[in-house]
């Protein structure tokens, strides 16, 4: 069978200004769907209305404009195409919790403010996860009817197995198991109807067939749970690829105390797109000169990291952001 053709996707969320971060993944979507004739999808995931930031969005397409990193549907179509938006896709993703409802593999959780809180206190002080207590998992019809009855708003979680654990292979690490002790029963749909990350993200990737899933190390932990959302809906996974962080000298994830992290930062400081990009392609050890310093100095093209990327290069240490 011809297998699908790749797609990959950048996903970044508009709650301020556009990270170094979105642009170093941003990088290693375009060239890993460049080298294979492939196409790079870029999704705003806006569905956080609390961290809504409004310029953030336009602030996002200007950056990958300024640094050539232009989305679209492939190749051959002509691009650029998109985005994709979350927040006007919130019927689609109403429909997809309305089937793991139907399945069993999603309930409706009924606590107020108080209960959650509550609950989150006796965890502390038991020194326990802060973690859903599972109190209304198997809740009776009678118990919902009251619920309903008292006019109680909802969120729907996901119900992770009890026991045993889940498996999924990243692409750079090999297999990776969680067991369920550690996997909390996630909000996929919060009480005013919005989506969070988890089952947007996921439903997203499958409708928009997504083949390879290229995002940063920090949403390792997020995985299994996508990985038992594809299983709920009976879907087939993506791959996986967890690349690492980008960090400070002191091995820190990169914040902006240590380092300038927007992408506005540089572009007003006047520094070339290309230096930018060289920078962040070198980052990880993707490139022929590996992480030695001395060969960096040399300055990768696009074109030129587009020929001699390899993903299986990439070294798992945790690249150090020091460009300025
Ligand atoms: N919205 C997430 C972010 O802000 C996307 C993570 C992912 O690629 O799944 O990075």
């Amino acid at each position: 069978i011809a297998s699908a053709p790749t797609r990959v996707r950048i996903a970044p969320s508009p709650t301020g200004d556009p990270h170094v971060g979105t642009a170093y993944i941003g990088l290693l979507n375009y060239i890993y769907a460049r080298q294979r004739g492939g196409q790079f999808v870029l999704r705003i995931e806006d569905t956080d209305r609390a961290r809504f930031v409004a310029t953030s969005e336009q602030e996002i397409f200007d950056s990958l404009h300024w640094l050539g990193l232009e989305w679209n549907e492939g190749p051959d179509v002509g691009g650029p195409y998109g985005p994709y938006r979350q927040s006007e896709r919130t019927e689609i993703y109403r429909e997809h919790v309305e089937l793991l409802l139907a399945n069993g593999t999603a309930y409706k959780a009924y606590e107020n403010a108080e209960e959650l809180e509550a609950m989150r206190k006796s965890q502390l002080a038991a020194k326990l996860p802060p973690r859903y207590n599972g109190a209304h998992r198997e809740l009776t019809a009678e118990q919902i009817a009251a619920f309903e009855a008292e006019g109680r708003a909802y969120v729907v979680r996901l119900k992770v197995p009890v026991e045993g654990e889940t498996a999924f292979r990243d692409e750079l690490r090999g297999e990776i198991k969680f067991s369920h002790n550690n996997v909390d029963d996630q909000v996929l749909m919060k009480s005013d109807g919005f989506p969070t990350y988890h089952l947007a993200n996921v439903v997203d990737d499958h409708l928009m067939k997504i083949t390879d899933v290229i995002r940063a190390e920090e949403w390792i932990s997020s995985t299994p749970k996508h990985v038992l959302l594809y299983q709920a809906f009976g879907w087939e996974l993506p791959k996986f690829w967890h690349m690492p962080l980008l960090r400070n000298l002191d091995k820190s994830k990169i914040s902006k105390r240590k380092n300038p992290v927007s992408l506005i930062y540089y572009r007003q400081a006047g520094f070339l797109p290309a230096a930018v990009l060289n920078f962040l392609g070198l980052m990880g050890g993707g490139m022929p000169a590996g992480t030695d310093k001395a060969v960096q100095a040399e300055i990768f093209t696009l074109p030129k990291m587009l020929d001699e990327f390899k993903f299986d290069r990439i070294a798992l240490g945790g690249p150090v952001f020091d460009l300025v």
